[in-house]
């Protein structure tokens, strides 16, 4: 049966970035196609709420609150996540943060900040875990990645170069660890409404140039992200590797 393929019971599944937002919904879908799920952020408050909202629809659900820029503390959640509740089948490398300015007025603390949050911790957390899952022979680590992998946008430099460079990250995990058995892949989401674009979907005159620019000609949801994290973390896609598969509503198709 074709639909088993996307079945994911059995599986645990760690998502980085995963109180609100993007990660949520992607935590949200995984657990609804049957996975054990652990959600992670640094407000342990939202995180336990995000938890509490989980469970009450059924899921399996764990909290674990740890930065994803502290490479130590990275190891020892693994570590403990591994020992308490089972092997990590599945990780989502999803925790981000956006800073916006011109980029002749960027401070060397606000690109490392966003550096270490966007790019370096997908290479601790998706080390740290692939050194689990290459004993196993098994593994999907799926990055989320952005349109802007692809493209510029002014005020974003910082943003847009850690994009960049994940997707690059992405397909380096590919080319080393694919023999192990472990698929990487990448999710590169268009414009979604989210707490990291308040400002600009608080903004007419943004959301306007959103809707003209996008074929689709609206903001996506985050609901519409479940389709290819569940596609991405499941035997659907046990021969795809390396590739960043773009939700946009066609964005980067067009000029
Ligand atoms: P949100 O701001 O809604 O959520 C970000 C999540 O990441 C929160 O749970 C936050 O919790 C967590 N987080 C941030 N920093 C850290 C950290 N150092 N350690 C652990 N957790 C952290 O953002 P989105 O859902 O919009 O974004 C999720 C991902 O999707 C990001 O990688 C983003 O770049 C990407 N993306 C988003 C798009 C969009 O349109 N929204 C478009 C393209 C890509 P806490 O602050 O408590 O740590």
């Amino acid at each position: 049966m074709a639909t088993k393929l996307f079945d994911l019971t059995g599986r645990l599944a760690l998502i980085t970035g995963s109180s609100k937002g993007i990660g949520y919904a992607i935590a949200e879908g995984l657990a609804e196609a049957g996975a054990e799920v652990v959600l992670n952020a640094r407000n342990g408050k939202e995180l336990d709420e995000a938890r509490a909202r989980l469970a009450a629809t059924g899921c399996k659900v764990h909290a674990r609150s740890f930065d994803v820029t502290d490479a130590a503390a990275v190891g020892r959640a693994i570590d403990e996540i591994e020992r308490d509740i089972g092997p990590i089948a599945i990780l989502f490398n999803n925790a981000g943060i956006q800073r916006r300015g011109p980029l002749v007025d960027v401070k060397p603390e606000t690109w490392r900040e966003l550096m270490a949050t966007d790019l370096d911790a997908v290479f601790f957390v998706g080390q740290a875990v692939a050194r689990k899952m290459i004993p196993r022979g098994k593994g999907k680590i799926i990055n989320t990645c952005s349109l802007t992998s692809e493209v510029g946008r002014p005020t974003i430099a910082p943003y847009t170069t850690a994009k960049g460079a994940v997707k690059m990250l992405t397909k380096s995990m590919c080319v080393e660890w694919a023999a192990h058995g472990i698929q990487t892949n990448g999710i590169g989401p268009g414009y979604f409404k989210t707490e990291l674009n308040r400002a600009l979907f608080e903004d007419p005159a943004f959301t306007d140039w959103v809707t003209r620019r996008t074929p689709a000609g609206r903001w996506g949801d985050v609901n519409e992200l479940k389709g290819i994290a569940l596609f991405l973390a499941s035997d659907a896609s046990s021969f795809v590797n390396g590739q960043v598969i773009y939700v946009d509503g066609g964005l980067l198709a067009s000029m």
